[in-house]
């Protein structure tokens, strides 16, 4: 897509810190560098997010996270890592050519903040909410 900054990316008409390469994904350094080695990995093929993705390009992209992060872990040290995926706006969506956050953890008090608010569980809202999300295979 002419448009887009990670198509750029991938063509090399724009320039990134890349950290793996091959025929499907490139994973480069996040220039904003949420924690030390923030790295984003992004399928060569646009696509604006996962809700446009097959599960072949799916499988293609999230096989490469696991040594991706181990390299991360064993490079930088790491203690932990996470991943973050956003999907549209609302979701914190800025570049709209998928892309996976993976964040190294290095040390408590970092500046990564992810936050989860937990409610008691509901059990009969659960299994009526489950009933209506099931997905034959
Ligand atoms: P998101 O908010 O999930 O869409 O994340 C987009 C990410 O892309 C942000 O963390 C940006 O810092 C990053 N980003 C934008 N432009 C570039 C670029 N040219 N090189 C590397 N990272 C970029
Ligand atoms: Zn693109």
């Amino acid at each position: 897509m002419t448009d887009c900054i990670f198509c750029k990316i991938v063509s090399g008409d724009v320039p990134s810190s890349k950290i793996y390469e091959d025929d499907h994904v490139l994973a480069f350094l996040d220039i904003t560098q949420v924690t030390p080695g923030h790295t984003l990995l992004i399928p060569k093929q646009h696509v604006a997010d996962l809700f446009e993705m097959d599960s072949d390009l799916a499988s293609t992209v999230f096989a490469r996270l696991p040594k991706i992060a181990r390299q991360l872990k064993e490079k930088l040290g790491a203690k932990g890592l996470n991943i973050v995926n956003n999907n549209g706006e609302l979701a914190g969506q800025t570049v709209f050519h998928s892309h996976i956050h993976l964040l190294p953890r290095l040390e408590e008090g970092d500046e990564l903040d992810i936050r989860f608010t937990t409610h008691e569980p509901d059990f009969a809202a659960l299994g009526q909410l489950a009933q209506d999300l099931y997905l034959e295979d």
